[in-house]
């Protein structure tokens, strides 16, 4: 793969990046100390406990995808880095340009992709 081209890859990843750390940043100020959500959660007060634990599990659940995907963009800035980005991690061939493209953060080909997924 060339510079080049890499160098767009790592761009979009890094633009990712970014995305993926404002929601994160978004979800975390963003539940906090806003005045309607208090007004809600003192008008729902008497209601239950119980849907203020799912609330949180939801949270919690979509924090824990958006780190997920964080690390994913990290390891293929990383593996742009160290040369081996968009080669299969399965089978070692070069990963079609499209599905980079498409999935920046993609570590197989397709049909390895499909393997791993049936495993
Ligand atoms: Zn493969």
């Amino acid at each position: 793969m060339s510079q080049n081209i890499s160098d767009t890859y790592a761009s979009q990843l890094q633009q990712m990046r970014t995305e993926v750390l404002a929601q994160l940043r978004a979800q975390r100020g963003g539940r906090v100390g806003r005045a309607e959500s208090a007004a809600e959660a003192r008008e729902s007060a008497s209601d239950d406990r119980a849907t203020a634990e799912t609330e949180r599990d939801l949270a919690f659940g979509l924090e824990e995808r958006e780190s997920a995907e964080l690390v994913a963009i990290d390891d293929a800035l990383k593996r742009i880095a160290d040369g081996s980005y968009g080669l299969c991690i399965d089978c070692g061939v070069a990963i079609a340009a499209a599905r980079l493209h498409a999935n920046p953060t993609a570590l197989r080909c397709v049909a390895c992709q499909e393997k791993a997924e049936q495993a």
